[in-house]
């Protein structure tokens, strides 16, 4: 591998070396601009996706495409720094970036969503269709989801936003970004019928768009922060950390065998 994973710090000679030698597999990094508080910058969901990306990619040889800093953000419009891509749109975008380098010879598709729940949605869209019309492989994979046997354990709440959870990741791999004596907490208000985590039972795997009423709450109450943020710590965020690339790591081998 070369002295960078990130395919933009190569040369075409590089990439193509590298497809000579290396598994056919590359990691895409999808996050969002979008506001998280005022604790953690507008790019977070961005640089949890990236770190996530470079170290499993270091140590599985494969390379990670430039990362995408776009998502679909309407619900953080409220607050300034947030930029919202329409889903369709998005969805193009990753299909095209896919059936660019499925050109080029890669086989194996690794998507690290930085941007929960929302973008699923258009990420499956993209890769159903990746599947259907290139006959590649292609998977995604969900922090939230790959983290869910540990999240209690390190003594988190709900997923929310700019949480505990977000905090104490940024805190570790980011620690310059956090403004941790500007978090504010914003536990979770009770909801019966929906949640997001899936680390607790009541997952629903439904995103319930918000109003605007209840986003300009949100603005009002906490600054933009669903969660506990003074619950963060740098060795959950370590953890929490290490789990993920490992994770990562065993889709990587996974992609390999055949099937
Ligand atoms: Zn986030």
């Amino acid at each position: 591998m070369k002295d960078s994973i990130w395919l933009q710090d190569m040369t075409w000679e590089e990439v193509k070396q590298i497809l000579d030698e290396s598994l056919k597999t590359i990691i895409l990094p999808f996050g969002s601009t979008e506001q998280h508080g005022p604790h953690l910058p507008v790019g977070t969901d961005t640089m949890v996706a990236m770190t996530l990306a470079e170290d499993a990619a270091q140590k599985a040889n494969v390379p990670v495409v430039p990362p995408l800093w776009f998502g679909w953000s309407p619900h953080h419009m409220v607050l300034p720094g947030t930029i919202t891509i329409r889903p369709e749109i998005l969805a193009e975008i990753a299909f095209d970036i896919i059936s660019s380098l499925y050109h080029h010879g890669f086989e194996k598709f690794i998507l690290i969503n930085g941007h929960r729940i929302v973008n699923i949605t258009w990420m499956q869209i993209a890769c159903e269709r990746a599947k259907r019309e290139l006959g590649i492989k292609t998977v995604i994979f969900d922090p939230a989801y790959m983290s869910k046997t540990i999240t209690k354990s390190l003594g988190w709440g709900q997923v929310g936003h700019a949480e505990e959870i977000e905090t104490s990741h940024m805190m570790y791999r980011y620690p310059d970004r956090v403004k941790i004596d500007r978090a504010i907490d914003n536990p979770h208000p009770e909801n019966k019928l929906y949640s997001v985590d899936p680390s607790f039972e009541g997952d629903t795997l439904c995103y319930v768009p918000s109003s605007p009423k209840e986003m300009k709450d949100l603005t009002r109450t906490s600054g933009g922060t669903t969660g506990e943020p003074s619950k963060a710590t740098l060795k959950g965020g370590k953890q929490y950390h290490d789990h993920l690339v490992s994770r990562l790591l065993e889709v990587i081998q996974d992609l390999q065998v055949d099937r």
